[in-house]
């Protein structure tokens, strides 16, 4: 044997990272389930149970293939590591550029040597490059030139269909009592079910974890979703907790299914005609666009960036994030109870509700970002923290997005089903049954409304405030609220 090669629980792919050249006449695989990993935070079950079982299930397809896997339950990564090395003593360790800042550090401290990360298709010294070269980090200037230089839904120099994007087209509310097709569902193993005996939960048979499984998931959706997902990808409904969202996220994440062969699938379903240009482009961009972009922010900004809170926010985490008994707001218990029952919910209840409530109570974003980490079945590190301090709450005083996403009832109404059985009334920002994401939308303006007159995106929303003939009796009700929000009692 020549090497150990560490490969981590988001590095679960034969043909990338340091599993590309891997040979198992020389090559000893080691993989460590650390207790901070599994029981080190207050971590979602639905999430432990799929990390470890696809790990699991993993090392055992290696194993299969003839390799030496060392799969090892320690205190720590690196005492884990500790102990394969001694084992198979004198064999320098390698592995795959880790994925957070974190790791890196802990691992390079420990002389394992890197291979690049090509678990994403921009590598990350060109995406440096690119936001080096950026005044303002807009995503669509990165997304217009990964178009081109992937040489995605291209015609010569001009985007298919005539358009960059077709958002316009992507804004329908959800459909009356709206089914869909069945939810695909993952039978149970014996490794699963030695995973879920101990981590002490019955999962889902919502998230596949094996490759065969993550690849089922991906035919489902596109043979019976990509052509619909676009003009319903905002909307959300008590009748159908999915829609036709992919449900990839957590297999790119752990890269049971790498990014490349997601974008192969929908190019090719897209050239057979049956697919609008409003879905794939939409879909397309979440991945080549969002994906990437935001990977490549996390890097480019540091490791501090994460501790940003420009606002000031300094509201302790509200009770309904955790409990959602403790909130008589229908858009939100139904979202928590939806995320206490399978780790997920699609983009737009992720930053719309739980970012948005985030973002105009005040909460402080570090406790936010935490939660998030620790109840999604994709939140890794690199996602969360762009996508939470950046997008969600706007800690960062603007430097990846250009303005807050506030927004108030009207929005939620206009997007869900969720309003009609609430007890309250999303056109009203006054009095007892006042909508509170449209109190505090409100409140949210007027406490910011020095620093939000200085941007132009934002000038208009501040301006209404002026329109406000109920300013005052706004700004009672807004402290009712947040006082009741922070009892449990709103
Ligand atoms: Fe949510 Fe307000 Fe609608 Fe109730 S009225 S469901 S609190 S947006």
């Amino acid at each position: 044997m020549k090497r150990i090669l560490y490969i981590p629980f988001d590095h679960l792919h034969r043909n990338f990272g340091a599993l590309k050249e891997a040979d198992p006449k020389n090559d000893v695989i080691a993989f460590v389930e650390s207790a901070r990993m599994t029981t080190g935070r207050n971590w979602h079950k639905e999430r432990l149970f799929f990390l470890i079982s696809s790990a699991r299930h993993f090392a055992q397809s290696l194993e299969e293939e003839g390799f030496t896997v060392e799969y090892i339950k320690a205190a720590t990564t690196i005492g884990g590591l500790d102990a394969i090395k001694k084992k198979h003593k004198g064999l320098p360790i390698t592995s795959a550029e880790p994925s957070s800042f974190r790791q890196y550090e802990a691992l390079e401290k420990y002389g394992v040597s890197f291979v690049p990360n090509d678990f994403f298709l921009t590598p990350r010294p060109l995406f440096h490059q690119w936001a080096s070269e950026q005044k303002s980090y807009l995503m669509e200037n990165f997304y217009r030139k990964q178009r081109t230089r992937l040489n995605i839904l291209m015609e010569g120099k001009d985007p298919v269909g005539g358009s960059w994007n077709f958002d316009k087209e992507n804004r329908l509310p959800p459909p009356k009592k709206y089914e869909g097709p069945a939810y695909l569902e993952h039978k149970r193993d014996a490794i699963d079910l030695e995973v879920a005996e101990e981590v002490g939960h019955t999962p889902t048979t919502t998230w596949a974890t094996t490759r065969k499984g993550a690849l089922a998931q991906m035919r489902n959706f596109f043979d019976n979703h990509f052509a619909e997902f676009g003009p319903l990808e905002d909307a959300m409904t008590t009748d159908n907790w999915a829609l036709h969202h992919s449900l990839l996220s957590p297999y790119l994440n752990n890269n049971l299914l790498h990014p490349a062969e997601v974008i192969h699938a929908a190019v090719k379903a897209f050239n057979t005609g049956t697919v609008p240009i409003e879905s794939a482009e939409g879909f397309i961009r979440q991945l080549i666009g969002w994906r990437e972009y935001v990977n490549g922010m996390y890097w480019f900004l540091g490791p501090d960036y994460r501790e940003n809170n420009q606002l000031q926010a300094s509201i302790k985490l509200l009770p309904l994030f955790t409990d959602p008994s403790k909130t008589q707001m229908n858009c939100m218990k139904q979202t928590v109870t939806d995320i206490n029952d399978r780790a997920w919910v699609h983009h737009i209840p992720r930053l719309m509700l739980l970012s948005n409530l985030a973002l105009i109570t005040g909460t402080n974003p570090q406790q936010f970002l935490d939660w998030m980490r620790e109840v999604f079945i994709d939140a890794s590190e690199w996602v969360m923290v762009p996508n939470v301090i950046g997008m969600g709450v706007h800690a960062d005083g603007g430097q990846m997005m250009t303005k807050p996403y506030a927004a108030g009832g009207a929005y939620i109404s206009r997007m869900s089903n969720f309003c009609k059985p609430c007890v309250y009334d999303p056109k009203l920002r006054v009095g007892e049954t006042a909508c509170p994401f449209t109190t505090l939308y409100w409140d949210f303006l007027d406490r910011h409304k020095e620093a939000f007159a200085k941007n132009h995106r934002m000038s208009q929303q501040v301006f209404g405030l002026k329109r406000l003939s109920d300013l005052p009796e706004l700004k009672e009700r807004a402290q009712e609220v947040l006082e009741g929000l922070e009892q449990g009692k709103i």
